[in-house]
């Protein structure tokens, strides 16, 4: 049995209008999704039973992390926070960089902005049928966000006019990514990275990867980025399990 409360349950009832004898999908945010019937609606609380647990449906094989340098455009940020919950990234990781206007200080970012953020990736994540709540990370400085150790793979995204690094298209650089378990990936915020940084992360064992000569803005490479290595990933056995029903 499970008991749906608070602002889900006003969801459940007052938005979703769902009633007794209705199937509902209940996830706990850490990987399971339950399939329930709503056996007793009270004044603040739904009673459900559950009929079927399932692990890790709707979740890719790879665990992608993006580095998001902090937009100027709030939109624009937000923006990239939902689609990334809806591709399947795990980790999603607030940067603030050389020229990232907001604030150089993580301490500037206030609790309340990194609450709204929760909350968008919440949306997205019962939006998308996804089992895991994608982590947002506090917003962190560029140096500690290079030296994060734990990723097989780290990708940093620079387009620059000039050829000074030794740069490799997306559309090459894929095929490494199989078998890879973890994949961190940085985008840059409007300004883009600044070269001394493109080399901090050279030094810290980033590949520099190019989405083509078209310069995105950077939620868009955020997502095209994220969506084409998800893409890469998505296996059929799993994934058709979560449209069967
Ligand atoms: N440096 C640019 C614009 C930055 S775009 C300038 O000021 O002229 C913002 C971010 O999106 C970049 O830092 C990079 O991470 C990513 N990006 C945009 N277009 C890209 C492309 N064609 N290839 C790789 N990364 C790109």
């Amino acid at each position: 049995m499970a008991l749906v409360n608070g602002e889900e349950f006003h969801h459940l009832v007052r938005v979703s209008r769902k009633r007794v004898g209705e199937l509902i999908y209940l996830f706990d945010g850490t990987g399971k999704i339950y399939t329930a019937r709503i056996v007793k609606i009270g004044g603040d609380s739904a009673e459900c039973e559950i009929i079927e647990e399932n692990f890790m449906r709707g979740e890719l094989d790879v665990e992608i992390a993006v580095g998001q340098a902090i937009l100027k455009s709030h939109e624009r940020f937000e923006f990239a926070l939902e689609k990334l919950t809806e591709i399947g990234v795990r980790q999603i990781i607030p940067i603030l960089t050389e020229r990232v206007i907001v604030s150089k200080n993580p301490k500037d970012i206030s609790p309340n902005k990194i609450e709204r953020w929760r909350k968008i990736i919440l949306s997205a994540c019962k939006q998308s049928n996804r089992a895991i709540i994608p982590e947002l990370f506090e917003p962190i400085k560029f140096d500690e966000f290079v030296s994060l150790e734990k990723y097989e793979k780290k990708i940093i995204f620079h387009e620059s006019e000039v050829e000074n690094f030794n740069r490799i298209f997306l559309h090459d650089y894929i095929k490494s990514l199989r078998n890879v378990k973890s994949v961190l990936l940085a985008i840059g915020p409007e300004g883009g990275f600044s070269d001394g940084e493109v080399e901090k992360a050279i030094e810290f064992g980033f590949d520099v990867v190019s989405l083509g000569c078209r310069r995105l803005r950077s939620e868009t490479a955020s997502v095209v980025s994220a969506g084409v290595i998800a893409q890469f990933f998505i296996s059929e056995t799993k994934d058709s399990q979560v449209w069967k029903k």
